[in-house]
């Protein structure tokens, strides 16, 4: 029998398994049933597949949603499997030729919706079938968050099927869900494979009471220095996505809005030309999303704070489905919590949501790894802090923050705890404004008190105040500022306190995009995504079905020449590399060539066993050069022996000063920091050998 790893790597191109894959292959190989949980994006659909194809007849699929069926189906089908999908969008004659395929077992998989399982019971108990999987299982369940009747029919079909393996997907991690999707779809002893919630490839930011000029300014040069790559902004109001999504396009960024507000044709329309790359940002209430299985989606900003952190996990959980890096930013502000608050004030379990909305809070407000909390809320621990989140990126420095603390505690005090942040820091900065004059607070003796932070400074320890404690927003009283029983003994200097820095942060320069893009040759990856696009639209299906981000990436960096090279290029199986290797080698020499030759004819020289000077003099070329191509080609996986360039004390000089700042790319900070003391090629040479790329 052909191994599960082989047709991971011929079907789907992927070298290894992620975790629990392969257990949950070889348990359906077993027959045995499974309940899988995975978080989006943890590689379900393989689980299923891979038996699927191994087995000799049929694997149904029931899936919920009629439009994530057709991107699985054609996602699988470009990779040259057999499948097919039934449902209600069909014509009649398109369904007759799948329950003939079917019929004849012409196909491997066959993707049902619920509804036309009860329909078609009749003809399906026909067919020879192997394996059922059930994906988004908690639908099952009136526990979920998205129960749907038709499911319960599903245990129904089971019976028909009573020897053959069904196994349920979900990402869903409550425990009574879970049992309950054992118990309505009859699973026998199924073993149930938990898999970590944690999505390493996404990194986590939060960016905190930023006004909504920066914030926009912010946006703009934040997507630009991504370039051309789709992205999700979600915004708690339908005006605030319209909002956006114009700014967005005067500012020459291709966005459309979407919300529950628009027609169904609008919207499907726009949710159709996000998943084809026709244009790069949606703007969105979270309406978005749900039946949508878009790969590369690279970086997802939430506009406010969310309402619970179930919610923003799914969310931000949209990007990155391929693994690649890929960004959050979360904007939050104290407003978004008396809105929140406000949406739940009717309701009866008011005191449950208040208190996720805090936990989302806490999340918003850490000075500790975000990634902990995150995890820690699903039940997960982490030993160690994630390095992937911009508290790790840069740990907050603790000054001694008592007499801050102090001047902004006896201000809030003096006004009788009647204003709010901005008022507050208005008043100690001395400010001539309306609402100062008009409340007498110049008259404080505090007024001016705190001259020497800026207005952002001061933002910012409040904040962290609010964060530890020592004072508290009265949400439901103009968000005015209380003094707390800490901060009232900080006042009175029975309590000291440490506040963190503060400090300006640049979103533009996140130091993943440039670790992972810096080896990809840009023309190439241009050309390639425009290729892919014209492919899509000729056979109709989204641009990534064509080729994945990470396909498109490892093409760019490692400019392979030929067919053969073709294989190790991630996310390309046999199919693809038959159907379309040609025309990407072609692209790749057209768009890489004239770096390919130059880097080729040093590589051959080096290899000859010609020392640097000498390769520079036979190539006539400068040896800064020639050693910049061997930097390249060690990066690219090339044996190069670096350290006949540099010596281990020089590595160790250019580390420390580059920790200092904070592992920076470029070479002149460094340099500075040095005091000219090593020539710019070492310090190259030292960051080659550093970021350890073998
Ligand atoms: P979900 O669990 O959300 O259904 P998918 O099955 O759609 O996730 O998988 C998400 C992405 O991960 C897809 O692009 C898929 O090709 C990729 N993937 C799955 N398994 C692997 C693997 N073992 N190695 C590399 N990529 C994988
Ligand atoms: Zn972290």
């Amino acid at each position: 029998m052909i191994r599960p790893v082989e047709i991971l790597k011929s079907v789907f191109g992927y070298d290894s398994f992620r975790q629990n894959q392969e257990e949950i292959i070889e348990h359906a190989l077993a027959d045995q049933d499974a309940l899988v949980i995975m978080p989006t994006g943890g590689g379900k659909s393989i689980c299923f597949q891979i038996p699927a194809i191994i087995k000799p007849n049929l694997t149904l699929v029931i899936s919920p949603l009629i439009s994530l069926m057709k991107d699985q189906v054609e996602s699988i089908r470009a990779n040259g499997v057999d499948v097919a999908y039934y449902n209600s969008s069909m014509t009649d004659s398109q369904r007759l030729e799948v329950r003939r395929n079917a019929v004849e077992n012409k196909i491997k998989l066959l993707y049902l919706s619920p509804e036309t399982l009860i329909s078609s019971i009749d003809w399906i108990k026909q067919l020879k079938i192997d394996m059922i999987a059930v994906d988004e299982a908690h639908c099952v369940s009136m526990w979920g968050h998205d129960f749907r009747p038709e499911y319960q029919q599903i245990g129904e079909l089971r019976k028909h099927f009573k020897n053959k393996p069904m196994l349920a997907f979900t990402a869903t991690a409550d425990k009574i869900t879970r049992k309950d999707i054992s118990e309505k779809l009859s699973l026998q002893n199924p073993t149930v494979f938990i898999s970590s919630f944690d999505r390493p490839n996404l990194s986590l930011a939060v960016r905190s009471q930023v006004p909504k000029k920066d914030k926009q300014k912010e946006v703009v040069n934040f997507i630009k220095s991504r370039g051309v790559e789709s992205g999700i902004i979600y915004c708690l109001s339908r005006k605030e996505t319209e909002e956006w999504s114009n700014y967005l396009n005067s500012r020459g960024i291709s966005s459309r809005y979407y919300h529950a507000g628009m027609p169904a044709a609008e919207r499907d329309a726009v949710q159709e030309g996000f998943i084809n790359d026709s244009y790069d940002v949606i703007c969105a209430t979270i309406a978005f999303g749900m039946g949508i299985d878009k790969s590369n989606v690279r970086w997802v900003i939430h506009n406010n704070l969310p309402k619970n952190i179930e919610g923003f996990y799914q969310e931000i959980g949209r990007a990155g489905r391929d693994g690649m890096p890929s960004e959050t930013i979360l904007y939050f502000n104290y407003r978004d919590v008396v809105l929140q608050k406000d949406f739940v004030k009717e309701s009866d379990i008011k005191e449950v949501y208040h208190e996720k909305i805090n936990r989302m809070l806490q999340y918003a407000e850490s000075s500790s790894c975000r990634r902990r909390i995150l995890l820690a809320y699903f039940g997960e621990h982490l030993t160690e802090d994630c390095g992937n989140c911009d508290i790790c990126d840069s740990p907050p420095i603790f000054i001694d923050g008592t007499v801050i603390a102090q001047k902004a505690l006896s201000a809030a005090s003096r006004t009788n705890q009647s204003v709010g942040i901005n008022l507050l820091v208005n008043v100690l900065r001395g400010a001539q404004t309306m609402d100062i004059f008009e409340q007498n607070l110049h008259q404080i003796k505090t007024y001016g008190a705190g001259k020497e932070y800026s207005f952002k400074q001061w933002q910012h320890f409040i904040n962290q105040l609010i964060n530890l404690g020592a004072f508290e927003i009265a949400y439901d009283d103009n968000m005015k500022l209380k003094v707390t029983s800490l901060g009232d003994a900080i006042l009175k200097g029975n309590q000291e306190i440490k506040l963190p820095q503060y400090e300006e942060k640049d979103l533009t320069s996140g130091k993943k995009k440039k670790s992972s893009n810096k080896q990809a040759d840009d023309d190439v990856v241009t050309a390639l995504k425009l290729w892919r696009k014209e492919k899509a639209a000729e056979n109709k299906v989204p641009a990534y079905v064509i080729l994945h981000d990470n396909s498109v990436d490892e093409i760019a960096k490692f400019l392979p020449a030929d067919l053969e090279a073709l294989q190790n290029i991630q996310g390309l199986g046999k199919v693809k590399i038959q159907r379309f290797g040609a025309e990407i080698i072609s692209i790749v020499q057209e768009k890489g060539n004239k770096k390919i030759s130059t880097y080729q004819k040093t590589l051959n020289l080096y290899r000859s066993g010609l020392k640097l000077d000498q390769i520079a003099e036979a190539r006539n070329l400068s040896s800064t050069t020639i050693l910049n191509h061997l930097i390249k080609l060690y990066e690219e996986g090339k044996r190069i022996n670096l350290y006949d360039f540099i010596t281990e004390f020089e590595i160790q000089q250019v580390k420390t000063v580059r920790t200092k700042l904070s592992n920076t790319y470029q070479l002149k900070p460094i340099h500075d920091e040095l005091k000219g003391e090593l020539p710019y090629e070492k310090i190259s040479v030292a960051i080659a050998i550093l970021d350890g790329h073998h």
